[in-house]
């Protein structure tokens, strides 16, 4: 069990008015609060470390590597990564993503094909079209179905000895779906394809195991997980991470640079060109430290409370749809109301404190799919309460009087 009004203390910035109401927060798939304790490892790094990693002799230094590769293993241990050179440090999911696709160029030919979902985020889908542009690779969709799950017959008849990777989030960002990706894994695995999943929305809500999924990549963003921005991380398997070339070149990813010829660092530095997010990587792993004290499984089925209370309550209202109505999903709800533009109904609940999402999420083609021109998006996370619940839909009432 939580506590719930304890855990809000941690968050500075859920004591804020806005609009001159208390802010209710329901934007936390676009990016979570952070808890005074990241907050505190962030200052002091920048009070006490601050230094250039992996190439001083002075103690600064020293203590900077240590504290950043600690860091590393905080993840590796999270995700039950192998080794820890298997943990690349990124911007975000989307550098992870670009990463990859970047790196498959030369390993791909023309009439290649690669596998979507039908309910990616905009930077696990032109990535891909991109890579398609250089080699010639063919991208083909996975569809969904009207609840917003992926229909998995349709799948196992686009998979193929032509099928090289396919990729999916773990999580939709814009519909809540649990994907079930052991299962595409698996197959995808059989057809002597590889798998890159995108675990930027899964990471706050469940802990991947990724050597049980046997998964061939998992990407993440910190700031999803109450870490800051500019930092995450991807995973990949040692035998891809050793096939692919390096991202970009620059200093910490060679061994020896001559202007004849330049070879290139171990796993992980080979991917890590340039000086990191030093003081973010750490900020990452106290992330994880904090949400791992609280629990993964305490967090998840607090945050099922919250999705089943309020999906009850916002039905209640009269021309109210939900999109994204799978069997299994997280405590993300998008909605419209018949006959009003989710931007005018996101603008009035601004009004009275009350952050949500309006628009595409960055992922059209679900939007294109319901011919629907964005939905109202509110996302729940273990520090928000039924109260907060209760605004929502108290405002969402409000804006459906004022506006129709
Ligand atoms: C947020 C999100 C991304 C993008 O993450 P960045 O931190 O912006 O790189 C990708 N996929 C999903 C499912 C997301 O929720």
């Amino acid at each position: 069990m939580l506590n719930v009004s304890e855990i809000r203390k941690d968050f500075p910035i859920l004591q804020r008015e806005v609009n001159g109401k208390p802010l209710v927060y329901l934007d936390n798939a676009a990016t979570a609060q952070t808890p005074q304790q990241v907050i505190d490892v962030i200052v002091d790094y920048y009070q006490r470390l601050n230094a250039n990693i992996h190439r001083g002799v002075h103690t600064l230094s020293q203590e900077a590597t240590d504290a950043y590769e600690a860091a590393r293993k905080k993840i590796q241990a999270h995700f039950n990564i192998a080794h820890a050179h298997e943990v690349i440090f990124t911007s975000g999911t989307t550098d992870g993503i670009n990463l990859v696709a970047n790196g498959f160029t030369g390993l791909l030919r023309q009439g290649d094909e690669l596998l979507v979902s039908a309910m990616e985020h905009h930077s696990n889908i032109v990535p891909w079209q991109m890579l398609c542009e250089r080699t010639g690779a063919v991208l083909k969709v996975i569809p969904m179905n009207e609840e917003g799950e992926l229909v998995m017959e349709r799948f196992d008849a686009l998979l193929s000895p032509k099928t090289k990777l396919v990729f999916c989030n773990h999580i939709s960002n814009a519909l809540g779906t649990i994907n079930p990706i052991a299962e595409i894994i698996e197959k995808a695995h059989g057809a002597g394809a590889a798998v890159l999943v995108d675990g930027a929305q899964a990471a706050p809500h469940l802990v991947a195991d990724v050597q049980a999924l046997d998964v061939d990549f998992y990407t993440v963003s910190a700031h999803k997980i109450c870490g800051p921005t500019g930092v995450g991380m991807l995973y990949g398997k040692e035998k891809w991470l050793k096939k692919l070339p390096p991202y970009q070149g620059g200093g910490e990813m060679i061994a020896e640079v001559t202007f004849e010829k330049t070879t290139y660092a171990d796993l992980p530095h080979k991917f890590e060109a340039g000086t990191p997010n030093i003081c973010g990587g750490i900020a990452f792993g106290a992330a994880l430290d904090y949400m791992n004290a609280l629990g993964f499984g305490a967090i998840a089925q607090y945050e099922q409370e919250l999705l089943h209370y309020a999906t009850q309550k916002l039905l209640e209202i009269e021309g109210l749809k939900i999109y994204g109505t799978a069997v299994e999903k997280t405590s993300v709800i998008s909605f419209n109301i018949q006959g009003i533009h989710p931007y005018d109904i996101g603008t009035i609940l601004d009004k009275l404190g009350i952050a949500v999402r309006t628009g595409h999420h960055c992922a059209q083609p679900i939007m294109d799919f319901y011919k629907i021109p964005g939905t109202v998006r509110a996302s729940f996370s273990f520090y928000n309460t039924k109260e907060e619940v209760d605004a929502l839909v108290e405002g969402v009432k409000r804006a459906k009087d004022m506006l129709l």
